[in-house]
């Protein structure tokens, strides 16, 4: 399952070396041509021309998307920066409001799906402030035709959109009321149409499913996408733990999984000291990540927490949604967000340093900017052959430091 990670704040659009609008455009089809072949693809799937007329009749490609499509990322964010963003007092606040306003239905439809409440709401304050865009701005129709028949990812969107008007075809809502993001995402949780193609459900059972005007079709869409993709209803998404002094940051990391009696053996703790709780026969694995790096705060991540990147791949996304479902119902915040006065690498910087690295023989998957697992691990690699503390984490000091070659 792949989705689009499309958030609300923070979208860090990979950027390698792109065309101009004009470029892109000159080299294809024009719309009108381009529309009337997608047309007939449609048709061939068995979309209906009462379908087809409503939905691609009069539709422009819009610029705007191209232009949201090719935006640089200026900084990245700190942890400390993101969660102060997204988990603020304030959302913190809304978020217990609408979870008890809905706690009936929520309840419900967690119990069927094996799914916290807590966690359901989460998503959707990180998705759409709890509702508020889930109508969209952006016809999808017409922002997916935009970026279908733009050069960058066209195979991507086409499959998109055609998924668009199957659901508009099966009823499930009208092209008019069908909008989004400028990316294709969709109602209360923003669904991409293969999302919902997949995952999506009718709740109330009136034969439609609404993700952008119905909550029970929205939380259960949700729902049905968490418990497919792995979720476990008992068990938490991980905690927040102190690390031992000297503890081996090698092992700081997603592909690294333990037993929860291991990580206690290796001196890992709860927050405050006490034992790590060690579940009786259980085979419940855990890994380590440290987010902000060394300096920073460290977690213990049990399977959800992977389930929630199933959702978004971004790391600080998944921790945002454990604190918010978190302080929705009363549990401690984290003791640290990491250094106060750090800031992001910029995205010309964090192409300096993809280069630098590459340079040096270690290898970041390319130079785009954007300091993915890649470049943690060419990160790391060079952390090691310089004798430093293994954390992978991208900074201005570690840029720095590499400028200095090994
Ligand atoms: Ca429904």
């Amino acid at each position: 399952m792949r989705r689009l990670f499309i958030t609300l704040v923070a979208v860090f659009v990979l950027t390698a070396s792109m065309p101009t609008w004009a470029e892109t455009h000159a080299q294809q089809q024009s719309f009108a041509e381009w529309l009337s072949a997608l047309r007939d693809e449609a048709r061939t799937k068995g979309i209906s021309e009462a379908t087809l007329d409503a939905a691609l009749t009069g539709v422009e490609p819009i610029p705007r998307v191209i232009e949201l499509d090719r935006r640089q990322p200026e900084f990245t964010w700190t942890f400390r920066k993101y969660m102060e963003k997204l988990v603020n007092n304030q959302r913190i606040a809304k978020g217990k409001q609408k979870l008890a306003e809905n706690a009936k239905l929520l309840t419900e439809i967690g119990d069927k799906y094996g799914i916290q409440p807590r966690f359901l709401v989460a998503f959707w304050g990180l998705e759409t402030d709890f509702g508020r865009l889930a109508e969209g701005y952006f016809s999808t129709i017409a922002a997916l035709a935009t970026l279908a028949h733009d050069g960058r990812r066209s195979a991507f969107f086409r499959e998109q959109l055609l998924t668009a008007l199957k659901i508009i075809d099966q009823g499930h809502i009208s092209a008019e009321r069908m909008k989004g993001s400028w990316a294709g995402a969709m109602g209360h949780f923003q669904f991409i149409p293969t999302t919902f193609d997949a995952y999506a459900t009718d709740y109330d059972g009136d034969g439609k499913i609404d993700i952008w005007g119905n909550q029970g079709d929205a939380y259960a869409s949700a729902a049905n996408f968490l418990t497919k993709s792995g979720w476990k209803g008992d068990e938490i998404w991980g905690r927040e733990v102190v690390l031992p002094q000297g503890f081996d940051f090698n092992l700081a990391d997603m592909k690294v999984r333990k037993a929860l009696s291991e990580w206690q053996a290796l001196g890992v703790r709860k927050v405050g000291g006490a034992n790590l709780p060690i579940p009786a026969n259980s085979d419940m694995k855990a890994s380590v990540i440290a987010p902000a790096g060394a300096q920073g705060p460290a977690f213990l991540v049990y399977k959800n927490y992977r389930t929630i990147m199933v959702w978004n791949r971004s790391i600080f996304y998944a921790l945002a949604i454990g604190q918010l479902a978190d302080r929705l119902v009363g549990l401690p915040a984290f003791t640290t967000l990491g250094p106060k006065d750090g800031r992001g690498l910029t995205h010309a910087e964090g192409k300096e340093l993809q280069q630098r690295l590459s340079a040096l023989g270690f290898d970041t998957g390319g130079v785009d900017g954007v300091v993915g697992p890649k470049s943690r691990e060419a990160i790391r690699d060079f952390q090691r052959a310089a004798g430093l503390v293994p954390d992978g984490h991208p900074s201005v000091e570690l840029l720095e430091r590499v400028k200095k070659g090994i």
